[in-house]
């Protein structure tokens, strides 16, 4: 075997045995360093014929190219293999699921608020608030309840100095709008009110909202029929209406509004106790009393008023059996809406 295959032999051997990159390097300089064996080939030229020494380099030169490609080769796979080892073991499973991050959400009486608002929005009402520390005067006198009237005492009122009062009801803002507007119009008041009371239908704050529209051609038959309109919106499904005379000092005629139970259509269950219907709100028109003290003129004009608790709402749609469960903020109670 000649001198040059057999060190290509053995070079080949050597490279496929080599298990990492300073392998490689330790055998490019043992056969192509400055004393490897091809340089040593090399060297031997001078001891040649002139005749002699052009196959001879040119042997020697295809040598070390073969070499050179040789070591090439397996450096780029020991490279390449070390790329993958490495990506194999850094990898990031993007399968695994992420943190959860908790997004809050309205509480269902807000939820339940803006609803209500939404419909009267959608039907041209303007949506108005007003302070919640209010004054006898806007709470009860200029509402047809004056000073000694059983209904004051009805109340529960949470008195403050100087004849100022929790609100107990949102018609005060109606006072304050219709001081400030002239008719027609039409408007709701939502809002926190406050009453001494504390039970499972009954908590010191609740949320309720008014509806008032007064224009010199509205009805009680209007009034039926946007409560009618309302209340199906409200519970997305078809409700039977029933009017029961009741009496507010600031509406005249005055009803209680039931619906037939949206849970057992009637048939008596829980929600409803058994009777087959729901109280759902108080309306009314408005008392001509409560026009001439905000200076309308009740002789061309005439409104109705509805009361809707937005707490007794949300309790139906959401199937809630206590309404403190509302107001006590746990966290486990809150998250199921
Ligand atoms: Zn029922």
């Amino acid at each position: 075997m000649l001198p040059f295959e057999s060190i290509l032999k053995q070079a080949r051997e050597q490279c496929e045995a080599a298990a990492d990159l300073p392998a490689i390097e330790q055998l490019r300089v043992q056969f192509l360093g400055k004393k490897g064996i091809v340089t040593e080939l090399m060297k031997t030229m001078a001891s040649l014929s002139p005749a002699e020494r052009p196959l001879y380099g040119q042997q020697v030169n295809e040598l070390k190219e073969a070499i050179q490609s040789l070591l090439q080769v397996k450096q780029e796979q020991l490279q390449a293999h070390a790329m993958n080892a490495a990506l194999e073991r850094d990898a990031v499973d993007t399968s695994l699921p992420g943190r959860n991050v908790g997004i809050g959400h309205l509480h269902p009486v807000t939820q339940t608020r803006l609803r209500i608002e939404g419909f009267f929005s959608s039907m041209g009402f303007d949506i108005v608030t007003g302070p919640e520390i209010e004054d006898e005067y806007h709470n009860f006198d200029a509402l047809n309840v004056p000073p000694h009237h059983p209904a004051r005492a009805s109340h529960d009122t949470f008195y403050l100095e100087d004849g100022h009062l929790l609100r107990t009801h949102t018609s005060p803002v109606q006072i304050r709008y219709m001081k400030t507007h002239k008719p027609p119009f039409r408007m709701v008041a939502p809002g926190r009110v406050y009453r001494c009371d504390s039970d499972m239908t009954h908590t010191p704050m609740f949320h309720q909202l008014e509806a008032l529209l007064v224009d010199d051609h509205s009805t009680f038959a209007d009034l039926k029929g946007l409560l009618q309109t309302f209340l199906e919106a409200f519970f997305e499904q078809s409700v039977v209406l029933r009017l029961r005379p009741s009496y507010f000092p600031f509406t005249e005629p005055s009803a209680e509004v039931d619906i037939q139970c949206v849970k057992c259509q009637g048939e008596g269950c829980r929600t409803c106790s058994q009777s087959g219907w729901l109280e759902i709100l108080g309306c009314g028109m408005v008392h001509p009393q409560v026009l001439n003290n905000v200076s309308i003129d009740s002789e061309r004009y005439s409104g109705f008023a509805i009361g809707i608790g937005i707490d007794r709402l949300a309790m139906l749609r959401y199937e809630i059996p206590d309404l403190r469960l509302l107001f006590e903020n746990d966290i486990r109670f809150l998250k199921q809406f």
